[in-house]
């Protein structure tokens, strides 16, 4: 009611909701944007309504958004501490670095590694998100062709990386109109890095290991207008003991992010950065960053998946890494992709009718329910086994085959519309169709409702090689 009172209240369905009401519920849960209601956004009488709506609405923690187009992401807009109370809604970014010590073709190979790199999960391809350029050279123009280098090879979004205010605006320079991050300003250079974020209005990292002094710079940023602020809490002077680095940098995500949304401490409710690389380290130059202090590159990759875990867990927005070897990368990954799954909403897929392999008029005709888990397994066994068929996808609003019978989601009922509305009909002449071994109770209704002849395929969708060769073509009933 409070939402809907900003509202028009024109329940003109625009926004393709009936009411205002029903659009205002929408709102709250984010399943809706505030754009989507049009006169509110076009119409000049509205003009307070929609500015004091979208104050009630900004979320706990500011979104900040980095890059442009099609690959700019977004981070922060967190409202809860645990994912279980809502959901989260900006997965972790996932930044890899470069650095401007490469040779030119090392770097131009890394920045198109990072860009294509993908794993299919699910339905999706897990990707990165940006990539951070390092200033080791300390050499303001070597920094600068190093970035434009990068951004000729990727359309990712940046992050430039350096303590010294002239090596970031020879990057910025560049690259200003991309909107890169800027990482960052800390007790020493603020004054400096300030004046970069207001005159190119582009993000900014605000980094300590003192959470006062984060706490202070990020409200000197605030009242100066700059409001794209990530902080990076920095492991404190034991820093290159890794036991101790982990553990400061838990205890300090965990306690930002806390002010943040329990305590509703606006100083400080902004994304956070975890970087699994300590600052020494990264001042001295690639080879340490790689091999760790008495290490070597190999255990650097597993302490770096160490505390990207950690970090992906509680609470980072971004985080700059540096190992792109599958084992570390892709666990890191695959963690951040679960981890900002939304628990209101089962992993699903498109309903319809899908054809596997070249099917005809003749070949079978199997049943499944669009809960993600369950359809991949079932397209992949048909697949594999270079069975050529029909699948039709029932909505069961992402619901397993047996959760949704026990709901309801899955009945003879959706199964009829399903078929009709595919017009599956017109693509097999055996009306037979093939429904899950859980599902087996359906089947007199579904015959009864439908009209078609139901088979009860196995159980389990691996064993349908097996099933086929007892059971298709389906006998002919004859008169006889
Ligand atoms: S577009 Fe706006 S005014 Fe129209 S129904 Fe939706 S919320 Fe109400």
């Amino acid at each position: 009611m409070v939402i809907w009172k900003y509202l028009p209240q024109k329940n003109c369905g625009e926004c393709g909701e009936k009411t205002c009401s029903a659009f205002s519920l929408l709102l709250k849960g984010k399943k809706k944007r505030l754009e989507e209601c049009t006169p509110l956004f076009n119409e000049d009488e509205y003009a307070d309504k929609r500015k004091q709506l979208k104050e009630l609405l900004a979320p706990a923690i500011r979104e900040v958004e980095i890059g442009v187009g099609a690959r700019a992401c977004k981070i922060g807009g967190e409202e809860v501490m645990h994912r279980h109370e809502l959901t989260f809604f900006n997965r972790v970014a996932l930044v890899y670095d470069v650095w401007d010590t490469m040779d030119e073709a090392g770097l131009r190979e890394r920045v198109r590694r990072i860009t294509n790199w993908k794993k299919f999960y699910i339905g999706d391809f897990l990707r990165v998100d940006a990539i951070a350029v390092r200033s080791v050279a300390e050499d303001a123009r070597t920094f600068a062709e190093c970035v434009k280098m990068t951004a000729e090879e990727t359309d990712l979004p940046l992050v430039l990386c350096s303590f010294d205010s002239e090596m970031l605006e020879e990057g910025l320079m560049v690259v200003a109109d991309s909107n890169p991050l800027l990482y960052a300003a800390d007790k020493t250079n603020w004054k400096s890095v300030l004046r970069l974020a207001m005159d190119y209005n582009v993000p900014v990292t605000i980094s300590s290991s003192d959470l006062d002094t984060l706490s202070s710079l990020a409200a000197t940023f605030s009242s100066a207008g700059v409001k794209d602020i990530v902080l990076n809490p920095e492991p404190g002077t034991n820093s290159r003991d890794d036991e101790f680095a982990l553990a400061d940098t838990f205890s300090k995500l965990i306690r930002i992010r806390r002010a943040g949304i329990v305590d509703e401490n606006k100083v400080v409710a902004y994304p956070l950065m975890s970087m699994s690389i300590p600052r020494t380290a990264r001042e001295a130059g690639l080879e340490e960053v790689n091999a760790g202090e008495g290490g070597n590159a190999l255990d650097a990759s597993y302490r770096e998946a160490i505390h990207a875990t950690m970090s992906t867990i509680k609470y980072a927005d971004i985080m700059i890494l540096h190992s792109i070897e599958p084992h570390s990368l892709i666990a890191v990954r695959t963690l951040a992709a679960n981890i900002y799954t939304d628990p209101r909403r089962p992993i699903n897929v498109a309903s319809g009718l899908r054809e596997l392999g070249t099917p005809t008029e003749d070949s079978p005709l199997f049943l499944t329910v669009n809960f993600a888990l369950t359809y991949y397994t079932v397209e992949s066994d048909i697949n594999s086994n270079k069975i050529d068929s029909y699948l039709l996808v029932v909505d069961t609003d992402g619901m397993g085959v047996e959760a949704a019978v026990a709901g309801g989601q899955l009945t003879a009922e959706a199964i009829k519309a399903a078929i009709e509305s595919c017009s599956v009909g017109d693509k097999v002449k055996h009306k037979t169709i093939v429904i899950p071994g859980l599902a087996a109770r359906l089947s007199g209704e579904i015959e009864d409702v439908t009209g078609w002849n139901v088979l009860v395929g196995p159980r389990d969708s691996g064993m349908i090689p097996g099933w086929m060769d007892n059971n298709w073509p389906p006998e002919v009933e004859t008169d006889l």
